[in-house]
């Protein structure tokens, strides 16, 4: 049994969900396929003709990924597998209203699936089984039912093998990224030991595709200054504390992953932890500087440039935006915008390292880790 899963969306921030859930029902790792990163040869080679009409880019790009698992395969699947993700297990889940996926993300298998059923069934003509659970990532307890109802005849599944595998699917999750986050936290003990500057990425999980987010960090990581993506930066007690405790004991905030003081209506999972990683940024005194990704026609990015800005220039961090992603990779204007930022984080770090620190208590656990660490500089996490 081989499963097709494309790498789209909110699957690049729960893809080990999905291998560990797979993985214990019995399919072996190297029959859990992911389609490649997006690209325009993927597009137009496997896309083609079975566009939407929607107008956020991520979406449109799916017709690449499930033609590839379609046409693309040189051992076939037997299941495309493309979850429905109506919430996220984010790390902000009861701190916040609630972890709601875009609806435009949760609804995209359903909007590109049209494309491949409109003249005639694709998938039952190459004799795939095309399965779209319909999930609620970020309540784990519903999970199990959810994914039995839909897969129970496709893999013949009992209740409580389905049951086991979820568990294993979030355990999966969690260890990885613990060690995401791990890895960040040495990155920021490296800074706060050579006195050097980060970079911190604000942007949603797919963004890390290089044909959505074109790579813009790498870039920038290439003129040496190591790159943390919000999503797993360290949320260790200690961490926390140092960054956030002041604000807690004066009652501004109830804990360290508190945004109502910045971000009142919480609904939305990669809306809330993109204004968590905005108060991260304006607080840690390593990270001077932030770039900010959004897509081309993004609804849900629209109403959180201002209140991101804000929260991070406060603080005297440096601020870029990369708004308006799409297809089109502007190398020559992307060359110019990273050599600016370059110039600025060059010029600007020593201050704004100094004034941050300046403005948190004295003793820094990241400081307590160094001794533990090597002394070669980090890769981005
Ligand atoms: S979050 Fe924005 S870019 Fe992403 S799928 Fe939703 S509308 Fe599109």
């Amino acid at each position: 049994m081989r499963v097709g899963i494309p790498k789209v969306l909110n699957i690049w921030s729960t893809h080990q969900f999905w291998v560990g859930f797979l993985t214990a029902l019995g399919i072996s790792p190297e029959n859990i396929v992911f389609s490649s990163d997006t690209s325009e040869d993927q597009y137009r080679e496997y896309g083609k003709g079975r566009g939407t009409v929607d107008c956020c880019y991520p979406v449109k790009c799916m017709s690449g990924h499930y033609g590839e698992l379609i046409f693309g395969q040189k051992k076939k699947i037997d299941i495309l597998l493309s979850p429905m993700i109506y919430s996220l297990p984010s790390f902000l889940r009861g701190h916040v209203l609630d972890t709601l996926t875009c609806t435009r993300v949760m609804a995209g298998p359903e909007n590109i699936k049209a494309g491949f059923l409109k003249e005639r069934d694709v998938f039952a003509e190459n004799g795939i089984r095309y399965v779209s659970p319909f999930v609620s990532l970020g309540e784990p307890e519903k999970v199990p039912k959810q994914l039995h109802l839909a897969l129970k005849d496709v893999l013949d599944l009992s209740e409580e093998e389905t049951v086991r595998a979820v568990e294993a699917g979030y355990r999966a999750l969690e260890t990885f990224n613990q060690r995401m986050r791990q890895k960040s936290r040495e990155i920021l003990t490296w800074c706060a030991r050579h006195d050097r500057p980060c970079i911190l990425v604000l942007a949603r999980p797919y963004h890390m595709d290089p044909g959505i987010g074109h790579e813009i960090e790498a870039e920038l990581q290439a003129h040496g200054f190591p790159i943390l993506w919000m999503q797993y930066f360290p949320i260790d007690e200690d961490l926390m504390h140092w960054l956030f405790g002041e604000e807690i004991r004066a009652g501004r905030i109830k804990s360290p992953f508190d945004i109502s003081d910045v971000w009142p209506s919480s609904y939305s999972s990669n809306t809330n932890e993109i204004l968590w990683g905005a108060k991260v940024a304006a607080r840690c005194p390593w990270i001077t500087c932030v770039i900010r990704f959004s897509s081309y026609e993004c609804g849900m990015d629209q109403p959180t440039y201002t209140p991101t800005q804000k929260i991070v220039e406060a603080s005297g961090t440096l601020y870029f935006k990369f708004g308006d992603l799409d297809a089109t990779k502007p190398a020559g204007s992307i060359k110019i915008r990273v050599e600016t930022i370059v110039h600025y984080v060059e010029k600007y770090s020593r201050d704004i390292i100094r004034r941050k620190l300046a403005a948190l208590p004295p003793r820094c656990p990241l400081l307590e880790d160094a001794a533990s660490t090597s002394e070669s500089a980090p890769l981005a996490a």
